[in-house]
């Protein structure tokens, strides 16, 4: 159902015939990890995200799980070498 609390006009599972349904019956705004994700809308001079109700939730057991701006960094990461494996090439180079 359409939201018509804060983030107007979007679709939400919360909004029901009654109104809001979240926790404090409105979305919460966006924490300071949030800031570049581009799952965020403002209405009315505030930050909201788009998937979750409470931000501050998704970061509590660590990063975001819908978070945009972190792809990038754990691309970086992946690509780190493993100490052991290149251990063992250099090893075998030297055979
Ligand atoms: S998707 Fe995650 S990181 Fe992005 S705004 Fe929502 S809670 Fe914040």
């Amino acid at each position: 159902m359409q939201c018509d609390t804060v983030r107007k006009g979007i679709n939400c599972s919360f909004m029901k015939n009654i109104g809001c349904s979240f926790n404090k019956g409105r979305c919460l705004p966006i924490i300071e990890n949030c800031v570049g994700c581009t799952r965020t809308v403002t209405f009315e001079d505030t930050v909201y995200c788009l998937v979750a109700a409470d931000p501050a939730a998704k970061w509590k057991r660590g990063d975001c799980n819908f978070a945009t701006h972190l792809e990038k960094k754990k691309i970086e990461e992946s690509q780190k070498i493993n100490p052991l494996k290149a251990s063992k090439r250099a090893a075998a180079a030297r055979k």
